[in-house]
């Protein structure tokens, strides 16, 4: 899988891994990354179309404190996170191609001291958000990809079911007996906490 840039403007304002510690603004934001920036920030007007930089289905539609309004597309174990916008163009469990318009750019969130595109690449199937943020290799095949990956879960504080990984990994609940037939779970209840520990298989959505 190829990762595109998301807006026509290549220009970087902020690299991945750019150290914030000493910014007296910016420091704050980054806390849970060692202060890093955990993404790529391109400093495009507000109004500027984002583009999707891989096709994938919608998973994230939501207002985030730091973020702003985040658009985040799944394809097998990795996540793209489009962050600040000023307007969605897509919904939640919708499959879009390579290069669909996805929203326009803005400056929401608190993590946002001017207009940009924030642009941040997880692969989920990493344990712990600082572990799973990576450089995006932008026009170059993504060497982490995998199509499926699998969820260990963590249910000691949480009532995760079936419903639970369906909206997280989907954007829906609709999927819940695929991931049901993927992992031959035919008689789990989509509304019954998973055990602990267990691992599940999340399929890609296609
Ligand atoms: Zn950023």
């Amino acid at each position: 899988m190829i990762i595109h840039y998301p807006v026509k403007n290549h220009t970087v304002s902020h690299a991945f891994g750019f150290d914030n510690s000493t910014h007296p603004e910016r420091g704050d934001f980054y806390s849970l990354f060692d202060n890093k920036h955990p993404g790529v920030d391109f400093p495009v007007a507000k109004g500027t179309e984002v583009f999707a930089a891989f096709p994938g289905i919608v998973v994230r539609r939501e207002f985030h404190k730091g973020m702003g309004n985040v658009i985040g597309i799944r394809n097998g174990n990795i996540v793209a996170l489009y962050a600040h916008l000023s307007e969605f163009a897509v919904s939640l469990g919708e499959i879009i191609d390579v290069g669909h318009l996805i929203g326009l750019s803005g400056e929401t969130g608190d993590a946002c001291l001017s207009p940009h595109l924030h642009f941040e690449l997880r692969d989920i199937s990493k344990s712990g958000l600082k572990n799973m943020v990576f450089d995006p290799p932008f026009e170059k095949e993504c060497e982490t990809y995998t199509d499926t990956f699998e969820y260990i879960v963590n249910n000691k504080n949480t009532q995760k079911t079936l419903k639970t990984l369906s909206s997280l990994y989907f954007g829906s609940e609709k999927y819940c007996e695929v991931i049901k037939e993927t992992n031959g779970m035919y008689t789990n209840d989509p509304d019954t906490p998973l055990l602990d520990g267990i691992v599940i298989t999340i399929p890609n959505y296609n």
